[in-house]
């Protein structure tokens, strides 16, 4: 029995690869390499001493994705692939749809044909648009995202939540991600963004690394406690272990049901950078800057309902995030 990490060469899902794997999973990978490199696979190998087969596929490719249901016993997919870049969203919606839709899509239909029967999907907390209130729990209304990449997420809730209706048998997970940071301790893997990073995270380590010269501090007159943004920020290898709870959750319910993953904890931009100085001995040196279009003040998780009924918490300080990301700045060129 293996599991399926669809788009499991990027930073997320390499990362659940290497969870799954400790735990005793077999897995299989399947990527275009879009948005990630093809050495990662071994990477997971060394880490994990275990095989990590990849085929290097599109999602959308359906005669390839058989392939991989026909030379293995797939009993379950996490469907990582897509596309994520909020500002390219915007300016290629349609790239966005079809790659985000259709690898969906294209992924139930090979499952039904081949009787899988278990999915969990990466969706995230913008599908909460501008929530009434915090911290937002999953009883909350979703909708009023405010781009296509949050867009096709909610559209990818509904067409999910409707195949759970219609098909008794079908099991899915939503796990809706608060703000996904760090790095696997071991400087091996992490996320590298192409360009000018968007992220708080991996603008500080680029600038800890001399890249950029300083952090544009986006707002500092939010009605927030220092005036600066508030997020969730969550370890990426905790976020991975939510997926192995989410996968033990799902063989045991059917229908659909959506789970915030996030620590419950909205720390400020400030608050960052600080814990980021403290972890790493080192200096970021801050321009106050306008308020960046589209952010909201402050967003955090309500995480009881995956502490409930998947038995997950997250371990991990703000500044171990803040020492591994840097860990993994100074080990990625
Ligand atoms: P990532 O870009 O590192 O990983 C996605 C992987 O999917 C990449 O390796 C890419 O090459 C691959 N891919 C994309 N389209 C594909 C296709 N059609 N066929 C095959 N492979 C394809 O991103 P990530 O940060 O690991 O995110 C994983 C998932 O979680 C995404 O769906 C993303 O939208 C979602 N998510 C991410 C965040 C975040 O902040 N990182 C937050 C919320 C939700
Ligand atoms: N932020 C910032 N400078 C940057 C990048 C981000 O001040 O260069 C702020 C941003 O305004 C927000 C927080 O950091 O308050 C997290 O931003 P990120 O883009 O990482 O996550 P998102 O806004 O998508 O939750």
């Amino acid at each position: 029995m293996a599991v399926l990490l669809t788009g499991g060469a990027g930073y997320i899902g390499s990362h659940t690869a290497v969870e799954l794997l400790s735990a005793g999973y077999q897995v299989v990978l399947a990527d275009n390499f879009c948005n990630s490199s093809p050495q990662v696979p071994r990477r997971i190998e060394q880490l994990t001493g275990k095989p990590a087969p990849i085929y290097q596929l599109d999602v959308r490719d359906a005669d390839a994705l058989e392939q991989v249901f026909k030379e293995n016993q797939v009993d379950a997919v996490i469907h990582f692939a897509g596309l994520k870049a909020v500002g390219e969203s915007v300016e290629r919606p349609l790239l966005y749809y079809r790659n985000n839709l259709d690898a969906t899509l294209t992924l139930l239909e090979v499952m039904a044909k081949y009787s899988c029967h278990r999915l969990i999907f990466s969706s995230s907390a913008t599908v909460y648009g501008d929530p009434e209130r915090v911290p937002v729990n999953e009883d909350m209304p979703v909708g009023g995202c405010s781009n296509p990449y949050g867009r096709t997420k909610l559209m990818i809730e509904q067409i999910l939540l409707d195949a759970a209706a219609a098909d008794p048998g079908l099991s899915v997970v939503l796990l809706r991600y608060f703000n996904p940071v760090g790095a696997h301790p071991s400087g091996l893997l992490g996320e590298k963004p192409n360009g000018i990073p968007n992220n708080l995270m991996p603008y500080i380590t680029q600038v800890a690394a001399g890249i950029r010269d300083h952090l544009n501090v986006f707002g500092n007159d939010y009605p927030t406690p220092d005036g600066t943004g508030v997020r969730d920020y969550i370890h990426v290898c905790d976020l991975a272990e939510g997926h192995l709870r989410a996968l033990e959750y799902a063989e045991t319910h059917r229908g659909a049901e959506a789970f915030n993953l996030g620590t419950g904890v909205g720390y400020s931009v400030l608050d960052v950078v600080h814990a980021f100085e403290r972890a790493n001995g080192l200096t970021i040196p801050l321009v106050f800057a306008p308020r960046r279009a589209g952010d909201l003040p402050a967003y955090w998780a309500d995480a009881e309902k995956a502490a409930r009924l998947l038995n997950w918490r997250t371990r991990r300080s703000l500044e171990q995030m803040c020492a591994d990301s840097w860990r993994w700045q100074r080990n990625c060129d």
